[in-house]
């Protein structure tokens, strides 16, 4: 019997640095995305891309923003 399925995983990439009103300071912080994979015997073998999911978080308090919300200084 074989055994496959989708997977989704919520994944953190760094995405650069923004003024965070949490934890008042410049700090690094990062896109949420949803990444999908075809499993197979619950084993990721393909990556299927990933969903932007418009939310960020800041990797120095954890706190999650709304992307537009935030002012990045590139
Ligand atoms: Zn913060």
């Amino acid at each position: 019997m074989i055994i496959f399925g989708l997977s989704t995983k919520e994944k953190r990439k760094p995405a650069g640095q923004f003024d965070c009103p949490a934890c008042n300071r410049r700090a690094s912080y990062a896109k949420l995305v949803h990444a999908r994979r075809f499993t197979l015997f619950f084993i990721p073998i393909l990556p299927l891309g990933s969903n932007d999911t418009g939310r960020a978080i800041c990797q120095n308090c954890g706190s999650e923003f709304s992307r537009g919300m935030i002012q990045t200084t590139t």
